[in-house]
């Protein structure tokens, strides 16, 4: 049997972890885990998650009525039992802004995959739903066509969304993306990032099939392994696309060398201009010599 106690505690020991990798600014954010078949337990509005005590939290109904607490239950509630009733393995649903991954719902920019191992393994295509005023059952929705393909989501302007069969394992997700889009922009600043090669990219799927853990892109042929498109279809709706990040495409084909193709789409921007200058002092060079 579920003890709630425990339950309330380890929401608590999260809302602390939350606040101090600031994901969670002043009383952002919420958490909650569904206790049995029509009981969830939530956070409270208007609580920094960093200073909770087992004693603020509430306890809701699936439609997101409050039925225990002193405090009022958070006003996301219906985000969470939403994906709840999609996915009734779902126990816990962790929602906050981390700032690194909140940014590519801002920029609205595909996050690359077929950078780093874990990423690709753990968490996979990461979709960017469309902006919704938070709160309402509009709000919840927008996680709608992605919430059987994947654990987490990033909410356009505003944040992200994961959810796991315990607390710890849904906020993990948060954790790992925003780490990722970290590393990611920290490497972008640097001037080039690498992507693997299509040998690489499969000897992952392999792993991951192997250990059983399932990827939309397994067994796809043809495919554009890391350019995102498990999710592309969503991008003419919600604006995404990639601009900072160009990942290369793997398409089969004679003329399809993936080496060429991962150099070509790795070209820095540091490269291109060198090629930029390149050509214009040639044809300076050439202009001068007919003087
Ligand atoms: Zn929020």
């Amino acid at each position: 049997m579920i003890n709630i106690h425990q339950i309330k505690e380890e929401i608590c020991d999260i809302g602390r972890r939350i606040y101090n990798k600031g994901f969670a600014a002043a009383n952002d954010g919420n958490i909650s885990y569904r206790v049995d078949e029509n009981r969830v337990v939530c956070t409270p509005t208007q609580i920094c998650k960093g200073f909770m005590k087992p004693d603020d939290l509430c306890v809701v109904d699936m439609e997101g009525n409050q039925i225990a607490g002193h405090r009022k239950r958070t006003s996301e509630i219906l985000l969470h039992v939403t994906i709840m009733k999609r996915r009734p393995e779902v126990k816990s649903v962790v929602h906050c802004h981390p700032p690194h991954a909140t940014a590519f719902g801002i920029a609205r920019e595909a996050i690359p995959q077929c950078i780093l191992p874990e990423v690709d393994i753990f968490m996979g295509d990461v979709p960017i739903a469309k902006y919704a005023i938070p709160g309402g059952q509009g709000f919840a929705d927008t996680i709608l066509p992605f919430v059987d393909k994947t654990n987490i989501v990033v909410q356009a302007n505003h944040g992200t969304v994961s959810w796991g069969p315990t607390v710890e394992r849904a906020y993990w997700l948060t954790e790992l993306l925003d780490a990722y889009c970290r590393i990611l922009l920290i490497s972008r600043d640097l001037g080039k990032v690498d992507y693997f090669t299509k040998q690489e990219a499969e000897e992952l799927l392999d792993l991951k099939s192997k250990w059983g853990i399932d990827d939309p892109r397994i067994g796809m042929k043809n495919c554009e392994l890391c350019a995102n498109d498990v999710f592309r279809e969503s991008w003419k709706e919600t604006g995404v696309g990639h601009r900072a990040f160009s990942p290369p495409t793997f398409k089969s084909g004679a003329d399809a060398s993936p080496e060429k193709e991962k150099s070509a789409a790795s070209a820095t921007s540091a490269e291109q201009e060198a090629l930029v200058k390149a050509i214009t002092d040639r044809v300076l060079e050439a202009l001068n010599q007919r003087r």
